[in-house]
């Protein structure tokens, strides 16, 4: 990609465009340390002018007719789908991930806006009986203007997860896409424009969070925020937004445990155990990065993770291997030095616990998928680390499987393994998480809601609950007795 090419633009109103004062930014290829593309910045005037186009835009795009709307998106999908492989790739180059992972999250971004295509003529209201002279009903309206403010871990599946049901719900969008990995979500809202989506509809303004971002979130103009990202900067945009009274969204980070009692089918279990934390090299918001197992069968359980771990296989995003890069040199710093801390608070490390030579080979930050064991209590057990790195805490009992799993300050997923249908069910009901798996690992899919409890955010995204965030209930009420 030249550094001149039109998906290093802004977005605003269905034109690629240079920033207001012509400033730009270098995004990396984490897996090798070099700029990739140069993309303009979006100052607070950009700001401005993109979300007075998405109030433009929303006065008629929320009159289409929600069948248009929903044929809209799902050309979107259709034209997504044609390009799978180039996005895949550029989500791949941009943050890292292995191109598996990559197509992956295109084919999720596809199922975005196939789903909320579908779903855009099924919005319905309500009659409430009040009586023979009254008729009353409710209509569910768009507020008009969402912000999207999406991180750099998961671009196309988080910024499509925020997009398709804003715009199925008749509002327009305004995206900021982290500045580490813009690429993707520029070149979807591009397709999206060629497939009929009308300009202003979805306009993009990467550049920094305390410029582009701040600005955004605090924009007396928008009408509600989507944000998805660390707590600290979640917090952030909400003082922000109830500055100007506006709802938010937040889906923040997580410390998620997998729960293997003694009786659990190991052969099934580890595999997918592996993969929730070694998936986007454990950048994930909803990791599996706690492994809480029964005392009975935690030496095998550990012995053969510290195998499968020691066995995987680390390289660069487009050599599709088990693990790609972190994101950053100061992500790889962060998590060496979550790991350091843990090993001076006593924490046994069984494989790992240090970055991976394939830095030296390939330039970006490479770090070795890490296993430790801890005792409840110390910060690599109870805070988010965001990279490969996987912390096992003993239990004797139920009742200290549910304490420990409930000892952070997150709740967003959980996995409960066993073969007691009784004991699977009363983990669940007891673990605060926003969703839980039993016997699997970060279930379900697109059309099952999703988000946090605790200081992992609130809100719902995803499956037909997704549509909430982006509607506000209007009651209309008819004195029919005159
Ligand atoms: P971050 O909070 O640093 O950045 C997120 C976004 O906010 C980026 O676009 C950034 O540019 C922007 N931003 C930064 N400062 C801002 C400001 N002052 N005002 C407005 N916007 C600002 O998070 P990150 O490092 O990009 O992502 C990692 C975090 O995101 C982790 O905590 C992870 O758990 C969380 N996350 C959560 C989910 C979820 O669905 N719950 C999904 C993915 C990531």
């Amino acid at each position: 990609m030249s550094p001149t090419s039109p998906n290093g633009s802004l977005l605003i109103g269905g034109r690629p465009r240079e920033a207001s004062d012509g400033g730009s930014f270098a995004t990396i290829n984490p897996s090798t340390g070099e700029a990739i593309a140069r993309v303009a910045a979006a100052t607070v005037d950009d700001v401005d002018e993109a979300v007075a186009t998405a109030y433009a835009a929303s006065r008629r795009w929320r009159e289409a007719k929600p069948v248009e709307r929903g044929r809209v998106l799902q050309a979107v999908a259709r034209l997504l789908a044609e390009h799978r492989q180039e996005l895949a790739r550029l989500e791949t180059v941009d943050s890292g991930k292995p191109l598996r992972q990559g197509l992956a999250a295109i084919d999720t971004a596809i199922r975005y806006f196939e789903f909320y295509g579908g779903l855009a003529d099924k919005i319905l209201g309500t009659t409430i009986p009040l009586g023979a002279g009254v008729l009353d009903y409710t209509v569910r309206e768009p507020f008009g203007v969402s912000a999207q403010i999406v991180p750099w871990n998961y671009p196309l599946q988080i910024g499509a997860r925020g997009a398709a049901p804003a715009l199925a719900t008749g509002n327009t969008v305004v995206m900021k896409p982290a500045s580490e990995a813009p690429l993707s979500l520029l070149r979807v809202a591009t397709l999206a424009l060629e497939a009929g989506l009308p300009p202003g509809a979805l306009n993009v303004v990467p550049g920094s969070g305390s410029v582009a971002g701040a600005a955004l979130s605090a924009h007396a103009g928008v009408n509600q925020i989507t944000f998805t990202g660390s707590i600290e900067v979640g917090t952030q945009v909400m003082a922000a937004a109830a500055r100007n009274v506006v709802p938010v969204l937040l889906e923040l980070g997580g410390k998620s445990p997998n729960i293997v009692f003694a009786d659990t089918d190991l052969e099934t279990a580890l595999p997918i155990i592996l993969r929730s934390i070694l998936n986007n090299a454990g950048q994930t918001c909803s990791a599996g990065s706690r492994l809480l197992v029964q005392r009975t069968v935690a030496d095998e359980v550990l012995g053969r993770l510290t195998e499968l771990m020691s066995a995987a296989t680390i390289g660069p995003g487009v050599d599709d291997l088990d693990l790609g890069p972190l994101i950053s040199d100061r992500q790889g710093a962060f998590v060496h030095g979550m790991v350091s801390d843990g090993i001076r608070d006593g924490v046994e490390v069984l494989t790992g616990g240090a970055p991976a030579p394939q830095s030296e080979t390939f330039g970006g930050s490479f770090y070795s998928p890490t296993l430790v064991v801890s005792k409840p209590g110390t910060a690599i057990a109870r805070e988010e680390i965001f990279g490969p790195v996987l912390v096992a805490l003993v239990f004797d009992d139920e009742e200290e499987a549910v304490e420990i799993a409930n000892g952070t300050e997150f709740g967003l997923v959980a996995g409960v393994w066993t073969r007691d249908v009784a004991r699977a069910h009363r983990v669940a009901h007891r673990v605060e998480a926003g969703h839980v798996s039993i016997n699997d690992f970060g279930g379900g899919g697109v059309e099952t809601p999703f988000g946090g409890t605790r200081r992992s955010g609130f809100g719902r995204e995803k499956g037909v609950e997704g549509i909430n965030p982006y509607l506000q209930t209007k009651n209309v009420s008819v004195n029919l007795t005159h």
